[in-house]
């Protein structure tokens, strides 16, 4: 994933704001300066409201591919934050991302002081990092 600072800082800002529980968002990719990169963050509603999961809803999701597509994006990534444990993905990631090949998963771990985002590929239940560049 490339993200820009400010972008990158929403998503940090919004786990944050959501200490008591999983925050969740969508990213926008789009094309800028001949690169692939994230261009839109859209903050998510946990269904849950759990620090141990995140869902969202089918309709938010739906509405928000739909903004984006408008603007010329496409949903590139899905985020969300743990707060309590290292930014790797849990096995209900894992089977989650199962419905959503092709995406990558942004993990803000907060469990440090220091919050450690990370990005992964999830495909047929194995998970490999990818690099996140911020530029
Ligand atoms: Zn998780």
């Amino acid at each position: 994933m490339l993200i820009a600072q400010e972008l990158l800082d929403d998503v940090v800002a919004h786990a944050r704001q959501e200490y008591d529980a999983e925050c969740c968002g969508l990213l926008g990719y789009g094309p800028h300066a001949g690169a692939t990169r994230a261009l839109r963050v859209h903050r998510a509603t946990n269904v849950f409201a759990s620090r141990k999961r995140f869902e969202i809803d089918g309709r938010e999701l739906l509405r928000v591919i739909d903004e984006f597509e408008s603007d010329g994006l496409e949903l590139g990534a899905i985020y969300h934050s743990h707060t309590h444990t290292a930014p790797y993905p849990s096995q209900t990631d894992i089977n989650f991302a199962a419905n959503w090949p092709g995406l990558e998963w942004v993990i803000v771990g907060l469990a440090d002081e220091q919050p450690d985002v990370r990005c992964y590929v999830i495909e047929g239940g194995s998970v490999q990092e990818v690099p996140l560049e911020v530029g």
